[in-house]
């Protein structure tokens, strides 16, 4: 499979790697939204976060949680981002899930910004009920 985040595991592409266990390896973006934002990958090929294992994306939570201290501590910043793109919808572009932990320091202009939308009328209850079927 030609995956470019399979190939920075096995070794064959280089990366700056912060962090590798037996399972998750995390390592610098190369076109980061702040300098120091990381991406925590599992060592196996997943898409997205609803194909991944309970427990691997327990254990990837945890590494994301050290990294976003560890960030803290060395960069000085107090917020951080951490976010998943699941699909090319979302814009996920490289289709091996990956945690984006991106450190924040509340200067930049924000990444993340939508334009907020509207409920009208019944709909808020309507998206409401929607969704609650399925849990
Ligand atoms: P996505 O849009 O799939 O959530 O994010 C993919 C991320 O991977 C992007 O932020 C992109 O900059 C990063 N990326 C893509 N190719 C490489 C690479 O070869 N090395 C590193 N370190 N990051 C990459
Ligand atoms: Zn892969």
């Amino acid at each position: 499979m030609d995956c470019i985040f399979c190939k920075i595991i096995k070794g064959d592409i280089p990366s700056s790697k912060i962090y590798e266990d037996d399972k998750v390896i995390a390592f610098l973006d190369i076109a980061p939204a702040n300098k120091g934002h990381a991406l925590v990958v599992p060592k196996e090929h997943y898409e997205t976060l609803l194909d991944l294992p309970d427990e691997l994306r327990s254990h990837m939570m945890s590494v994301v949680k050290d990294i976003a201290r560890a960030q803290s501590s060395s960069l000085g910043n107090q917020g951080f981002n951490v976010l998943i793109n699941n699909y090319k919808e979302a814009g996920q572009v490289v289709p091996h899930v990956h945690f984006h932990v991106i450190p924040r320091f509340g200067k930049e202009a924000m990444c993340l910004n939508w334009k907020p939308q509207k409920y009208r009328g019944k709909e808020l209850d309507e998206f409401k009920d929607k969704i609650k079927k399925f849990l």
